[in-house]
């Protein structure tokens, strides 16, 4: 008998799919494909339904329609192990605009690489109004409940401000914010000050020149001034608050760069960061384990030590990374 932790948790809303885990390139099983947006389609008691019906194909080991068989998460069911029809996760996915135009944003695929000006309505459908039914239809785990804001970018979401403020009023614990950091959000230096919420944004350079070649936009000074007022709203010697260098081939994928983005960073007392790959071309690497570039192990090492002089805490999520350290 098997149980998965993260399929009871999590909610999580993409353009036109609505679906249950999305955890280190997993795609969890589908509630609904194709979603039209109407929220009159949207049926609460088939959620219901449907999360109860997978529960039991997982229990039983059907996976013929899922594609969990072979997942990390997938467990032996415990005793202590029991199924929960409300949801404790809920990753807010569902919109694809952004005012900034990183070279290698999936988005792309939606939005030919448009940059958006000013705030917008999501292309696909409007979150509120699912959020308010899941409450109203006791989906929500509201003792536990966490929000993470990925799509886009949630500053020129319509109605982030009001996503936002419908889950503190259902008391939510904590919401982890994406985003670029171009448009300062004080929603985000409130909740940093309270402890209830965590940011996480991919800067991927050290300089404004970089920045530019990156994103296609002149916003790094932006940035970096927004930076420092969320690292002083949170009063910590540890603010949660994470930026990512993602190596792109031929960009960032020098020492100078990798030095000057360690250098801001410890000068604005940010003290999470982290090191990706760009997917693409870790997926290549990965599909042919040979064939790593010593000079992206040399990258490595040199972020990890900078860390450690710097006491900035290095985190290295991606899988591919790993590979690379413990097998070259
Ligand atoms: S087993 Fe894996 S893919 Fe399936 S729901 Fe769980 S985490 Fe998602
Ligand atoms: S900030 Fe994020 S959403 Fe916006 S273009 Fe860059 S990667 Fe894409």
């Amino acid at each position: 008998m098997k149980f998965c932790p993260e399929f009871n948790n999590v909610l999580t809303f993409f353009p036109d799919k609505i679906r249950s885990c999305c955890v280190l390139g997993n795609l969890g099983p589908f509630y609904y494909d194709n979603y039209d947006g109407n929220i009159k389609n949207f049926d609460f008691e088939y959620l219901k339904t449907k999360k109860k019906e997978i529960y039991e194909k997982l229990l039983n080991e059907d996976f013929k329609d899922l594609p969990c068989q072979n997942c990390f998460y997938l467990k032996d069911k415990t005793g202590e192990d029991t199924f929960n029809e409300k949801f404790s996760l809920i990753y807010l996915n569902s919109w694809t605009q952004c005012n900034c135009g990183c070279f290698y944003c999936d988005r792309m695929e939606f939005s030919k690489g448009k940059i958006t000006k000013r705030k917008e309505k999501s292309e696909y459908y409007d979150l509120l109004p699912i959020i308010k039914g899941l409450y109203k239809h006791n989906l929500l785990d509201t003792e536990n409940l966490r929000v993470v804001f990925h799509g886009g970018d949630f500053s020129v979401l319509k109605e982030a401000d009001s996503i936002v403020k419908t889950f503190l009023k259902y008391g939510v614990k904590k919401i982890d914010f994406s985003s670029n950091n171009i448009i300062f959000q004080p929603i985000v230096q409130k909740l940093l000050a309270k402890k209830k919420a965590s940011l996480n944004m991919s800067l991927d350079c050290g300089c404004r020149e970089t920045y530019k070649l990156i994103k296609r936009i002149d916003k790094f000074n932006d940035v970096i001034k927004n930076l420092r007022k969320y690292v002083k709203a949170s009063k910590s010697d540890n603010p949660e608050i994470n930026v990512k260098y993602i190596i792109l081939k031929n960009v960032n994928d020098n020492e100078n760069e990798i030095k000057s983005f360690i250098k801001k960073m410890k000068e604005i007392g940010i003290t999470r960061v982290s090191l990706h790959l760009e997917h693409k071309y870790a997926n290549e690497i990965f599909a042919n384990k040979n064939k790593i570039p010593i000079h992206y192990k040399n990258l490595i090492s040199l972020f990890f030590e900078l860390c450690n002089e710097n006491n900035l805490w290095f985190d290295t999520p991606d899988e591919v990374m790993h590979y690379i350290m413990t097998n070259q």
